[in-house]
């Protein structure tokens, strides 16, 4: 109640702001993810990692814009490559250089993805992924995971669809249950189209698919002969091949968004040449695919530069290894103090969460306290942190030892309090 109270006092002009947004915008707002109670805060500019927001508070920005954020706010790189985009024409009506390139960046870093089309976010990228999964093998149904996050109109939170969900044939499944989901889809047999999986769950709390979990997915597939896709739109970052190098396996399609396309709305899905060229327009009877803004040449140009100047092999590495370190020091912290919270997730995507035992199914997280969440958050509000509501950290770029220990320093003050 006191750090509710806190952050009211604390945020009048964020109150005012939220209060004329609501005359307008269903709860003031427009992405329901950034919607917390009493209000969310309004944020008026960002520069590198940090935040300001509409009362003049800064903020050290550990949330990174739900992973599109990895270069930070305004990469001199970027930035530059967008304003020189903008002085030779936005809306041309047609192809550009910039868009093939950008491809060949894409199918260069996967291997699996040997063709590739752009859309204008990671629901889009999905929905397109699953049709054309239906289209090729002629089959109707989806194996999906409780707990799956793959766009607002595919999500499969606590064993059901959501009602706002598009209606294609779903089979849930139990995320990490090896014998399960090996017999659901052994079941469902010659009527599974595909399965579509997140390597790492993410919106359910950075939780990895066990890879002899994510193996037998890939050979049941196969022996089915539906499709395997690895939705990447979160853990393409985790390596400068995604999860699927790290996990040495060769999806039939992948879907990406969120940073790739250089922090400007994006999307994008590809994979095997004989699924992906049904939509080669020369062929007789090719799937359409249209879309205004999917070859925009702000996305575009900001994808080349990010992929080839900014976020390097190099910089994956550096990255992930940075949010490796950050991970084990929070557990040593949790353990040291005695704070039962666990710190999940790979490389540079971290989950917080207020439960000793760490997690290996969206299940195993429902007992979490939301109360003791709201807390967290807004605690570290006032101590100018930045994170998701539910503990999502996406480390960027900028964010360096300066910020890590910082961090480090308010979770290691606060913890005997919340622990007391
Ligand atoms: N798939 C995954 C794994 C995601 O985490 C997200 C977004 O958080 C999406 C798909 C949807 O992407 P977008 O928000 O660009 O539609």
């Amino acid at each position: 109640v006191d750090a509710r109270q806190g952050f009211i006092d604390r945020n009048p002009e964020s109150l005012k702001l939220h209060g004329r947004a609501s005359q307008f915008l269903p709860g003031g707002n427009t992405r329901t993810v950034l919607y917390y109670d009493p209000f969310p805060l309004t944020f008026v500019s960002g520069e590198g990692c940090r935040l300001e927001d509409a009362d003049g508070h800064r903020y050290v920005d550990f949330l990174g814009e739900f992973t599109a954020g990895i270069f930070g706010h305004s990469d001199p790189v970027i930035r530059q490559a967008v304003v020189g985009a903008m002085g030779n024409g936005i809306n041309l009506g047609g192809h550009g250089p910039l868009e093939a390139r950008l491809a060949d960046l894409v199918c260069s870093r996967f291997p699996s993805i040997e063709r590739v089309r752009f859309a204008n976010s990671g629901t889009e990228a999905n929905l397109l992924a699953i049709a054309l999964a239906k289209a090729f093998t002629r089959r109707d149904k989806i194996l999906v995971f409780d707990g799956a996050y793959h766009g607002s109109l595919l999500t499969f939170g606590g064993g059901a669809g959501s009602p706002v969900n598009v209606p294609h044939h779903f089979v849930i499944a139990p995320f990490n249950g090896f014998e399960e989901t090996q017999k659901l889809i052994r079941q469902q047999g010659d009527d599974l189209a595909a399965v579509l999986v997140e390597p790492m769950q993410g919106s359910a709390g950075c939780i990895p698919g066990d890879p002899e979990f994510l193996s037998m997915l890939r050979s049941e597939t196969s022996a089915t002969g539906s499709l395997l896709i690895f939705d990447e739109v979160m853990t393409s970052r985790l390596a400068a091949g995604g999860r699927q190098q790290q996990l040495d396996i060769r999806p039939d399609l992948t879907t990406l968004g969120k940073y790739i396309g250089g922090g400007m709305s994006f999307g994008a899905f590809g994979g095997r040449s004989d699924i992906m060229d049904l939509f080669d327009p020369a062929r007789p009877g090719a799937l359409p695919h249209a879309g205004t803004f999917n070859n925009n040449v702000l996305t575009m140009a900001a994808g080349v530069a990010a992929l080839s100047e900014v976020y390097t092999p190099e910089a994956a590495q550096a990255l992930n290894a940075r949010g490796d370190a950050l991970r084990e020091a929070l557990n040593r912290l949790f353990r040291e103090t005695g704070l039962p919270f666990v710190a999940t997730g790979l490389g540079s995507l971290i989950g917080l969460h207020p439960t000793p035992d760490t997690p290996n199914s969206p299940a195993d997280l429902e007992a979490c306290d939301p109360a003791i969440r709201e807390l967290v958050f807004l605690d570290l509000l006032e101590d100018g942190v930045y994170l998701a509501r539910r503990g999502l950290i996406a480390l960027s770029l900028p964010i360096g030892d300066a910020e890590v220990d910082m961090f480090l320093d308010v979770m290691r003050a606060r913890s005997t309090r919340w622990r007391d």
